[in-house]
């Protein structure tokens, strides 16, 4: 079977890597935003498709009898992008969708729409954010010019940002001992995050927790209404779905 996976995540590099294992042709793809990125295995694909009929020119072209979108919950576009390209082209989508996080106890979450809501809040109240969003909306936060700011990304963001800032280049994994100590060595007073899901990042909300620091966290969007066949909430169901014909 031909499948494509809209990627750039953990859980679509391991469908990749299950797919193929299974013996299927499986082209992923990723956008091509940072510049060494973890590459699934299978064919890859880097680069936008020019929008939903470019994606759909894709499809067809490729001869595509699977299309999984496995991408972040927090690409908002190219799912929309997906769930369009399903439907012109018939084909049933499945979405990898992870589930988003909840507060457990000890957790004190300020819940926002936005990315704008959460740079509000922070500059009104806070006095040292953690950013942990990425790079490509941190001019929400530029023009406050008196929080400090602890930013945290894999690569050099380009865009405006706070005047007093200390930018951190890293990639995770991170780990819980190692978010408190960064947390209590730059003194930060809340952490700022997406709700991404997911057990990959969650380090640093339980070290939030453990520190008392309040969170920002950045509610996520909708997925698309219409056009996806299937939600799964693991790599498994997605794995059983699509092998066991049940799209
Ligand atoms: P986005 O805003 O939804 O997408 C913007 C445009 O980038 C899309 O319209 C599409 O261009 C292109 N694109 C995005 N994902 C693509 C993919 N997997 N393959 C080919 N083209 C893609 O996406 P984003 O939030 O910038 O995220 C970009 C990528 O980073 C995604 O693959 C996502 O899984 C990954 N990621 C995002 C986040 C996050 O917080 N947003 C976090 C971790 C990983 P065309 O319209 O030209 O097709």
């Amino acid at each position: 079977m031909r499948a494509l996976i809209l990627g750039g995540t953990a859980e679509a590099r391991a469908l990749a890597a299950r797919l193929v294992d299974a013996g299927w042709h499986v082209t992923s793809s990723l956008a091509g935003r940072v510049s060494e990125p973890r590459l699934p295995v299978g064919h890859v694909r880097i680069g936008g498709f020019g929008g939903p009929a470019g994606l759909t020119r894709w499809l067809l072209a490729d001869a595509t009898e699977v299309f999984i979108d496995a991408t972040h919950p927090f690409a908002e576009r190219i799912s929309a992008s997906a769930a369009e390209a399903a439907r012109a082209t018939g084909l049933p989508l499945v979405a990898l969708h992870r589930p988003a996080w909840e507060p457990v106890r000890g957790d004190e979450w300020l819940e926002v729409a936005d990315m704008a809501a959460a740079a509000e809040l922070a500059r009104t109240r806070f006095a040292t954010p953690f950013l942990t969003i990425g790079r490509q909306q941190l001019s929400h936060f530029a023009a406050d010019d008196e929080g400090r700011y602890l930013i945290r990304c894999v690569e050099q963001p380009t865009g405006p940002l706070p005047r007093n800032r200390t930018v951190l280049l890293t990639r995770g994994p991170f780990d819980v001992a190692g978010e408190r100590k960064l947390m209590r060595d730059y003194a930060v007073d809340c952490l700022v995050t997406k709700n991404s899901g997911g057990a990959q990042t969650y380090a640093k909300i339980e070290a939030a927790r453990d520190l008392r620091k309040p969170v920002i966290m950045v509610q996520r969007p909708e997925l698309p209404g219409k056009g996806i066949a299937y939600v799964a909430d693991t790599v498994d169901r997605a794995f059983d779905a699509v092998t066991r014909g049940r799209v």
